[in-house]
């Protein structure tokens, strides 16, 4: 598929967007072809500058489930854009999608909305810290949470991708209350909790890992750090930035039945457009300034477009309750790929949660993020490049989620699948 405008328009940026894009994996450097550059969206497709279309398997990075350009979080934008775009004062909009956030995951007593999943993060593990008074954290290695210092220790995402260790300009210092075990390995947490309990404010994990690729929790990990942040007096925070609203209404928490103290969201929540949220027991919420001493504070946080849009997509879900039926069609998908990949003696592992997936290139099971790591990238460039000529756009990495949206249709599925034959075939 030829894109000379997409080129054109991307050589433009580069001129005054540093390396051209605004967040590094839209570069496309991993997969070896020029970014896609996007005119509009509609339902399940894409279109590029150069007028081709694509089914959509990034739709945002999961932030849009219901598709692209809804009606109804169309018309909520327009309703609200049309009395002002924002005031910095309180707007009943917020408290809107703040009660649709408590509905759906219960462990949410109180929250706070904020702009991006990177400001959820930081705030609840501040808020963390200030409430146990304790300073280190535990993460999982390849787990992403943004890009705020403390969470720049062997990440997934696009430090996965591009295979950095950390970040420059973040601090040793920094990091040096960062802990890191491995996803589903709960002896790895318990070796971390011996050592230092008593220093930890907080174990913070994706429940689902979505930026090293698709990886579930094994049966009782969930569980087990639960039981650890208990006995260690640390809080357990739930990253459902990806997973909430995506794998269930309730998230993780519903699907798996374990309860966080803390929860972080974004995403799905603001429809598409730049939003995070943060929140839990009340006990540790009532910490944040003005009623505690934790602050936290947004000129543009609890946006009334941005929370107009999140309710009226969290109305939509609630309404039609997608999530059968995006299970079932995204298993359908995945079947079918695994399929091909064994037909064609291609070694492949598919990886799913609900419609969140990852074709790994790898002959062997991927549970962390060491067995993430040994996939065959450049046989996934090549995959990603003939999907793309087929007009099937994945994410432009081997360590990212594909989504599935409500707007899928059975064709749209079929053409994926098609193109996954036609590319697996000439591998
Ligand atoms: N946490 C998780 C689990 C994420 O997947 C992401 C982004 N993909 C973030 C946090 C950061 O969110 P944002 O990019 O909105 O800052």
């Amino acid at each position: 598929m030829d894109r000379p405008l997409s080129r054109a328009a991307f050589e433009r940026a580069q001129r005054s967007v540093a390396s051209g894009v605004n967040s590094p994996v839209r570069s496309f450097r991993a997969v070896g072809t020029s970014p896609l550059v996007v005119s509009r969206g509609k339902g399940a497709c894409l279109y590029d500058s150069d007028g081709n279309r694509y089914v959509d398997h990034i739709l945002s990075w999961g932030a849009i489930i219901l598709g692209h350009a809804d009606q109804d979080v169309q018309r909520a934008v327009e309703q609200t854009t049309a009395r002002g775009t924002g005031f910095g004062l309180c707007t009943e909009p917020e408290t809107d999608l703040a009660e649709l956030i408590k509905q759906a995951i219960p462990s949410i007593e109180l929250l706070r909305l904020v702009n991006s999943g990177t400001e959820a993060v930081m705030s609840a593990v501040r808020l963390a810290r200030g409430y146990t008074g304790r300073s280190k954290i535990l993460i999982f290695e390849g787990c992403y949470h943004g890009h705020s210092d403390s969470f720049l220790a062997r990440a997934g995402s696009g430090l996965a991708t591009f295979g950095i260790p950390g970040s420059g300009g973040v601090p040793p210092s920094v990091v040096a209350e960062t802990l890191v075990a491995q996803f589903n390995d709960l002896q790895s947490v318990e070796a971390i909790c011996g050592k230092c309990g008593e220093q930890l404010a907080c174990i913070l994990v994706e429940p689902v890992a979505g930026n090293m690729g698709v990886i579930p929790p094994a049966p009782g990990f969930l569980e087990g750090l639960r039981r650890m942040a208990d006995r260690c007096g640390a809080l357990l925070v739930f990253d459902e930035v990806i997973t909430g609203f995506r794998i269930a209404w309730g998230g993780a928490q519903e699907l798996y039945g374990v309860h966080a103290d803390l929860t972080t969201l974004g995403k799905i929540i603001g429809g598409g457009l730049p939003v995070g949220a943060f929140g839990g027991r009340r006990d540790i919420m009532e910490k944040l300034a003005p009623l505690g001493n934790v602050y936290q504070a947004g000129t543009l946080a609890g946006n009334p477009v941005v929370t107009s849009a999140g309710s009226a997509a969290l109305r939509k879900l609630a309404r039609t309750r997608p999530y059968e039926t995006l299970e079932r069609r995204a298993a359908r998908l995945c079947d079918a790929i695994g399929r091909a990949a064994r037909d064609y003696a291609v070694p492949m592992r598919v990886n799913r949660v609900g419609s969140m997936f990852t074709c790994f290139f790898t002959a062997d099971e991927v549970t962390d993020y060491d067995s993430a790591q040994r996939c065959d990238t450049q046989r996934f460039g090549k995959f990603f490049r003939h999907m793309l000529d087929a007009g099937v756009l994945l994410p432009p990495s081997q360590f990212e989620a594909c989504f599935l949206s409500a707007a899928h249709s059975d064709e749209d599925i079929a053409k994926t699948v098609r193109a996954a034959e036609d590319a697996l075939a000439c591998l």
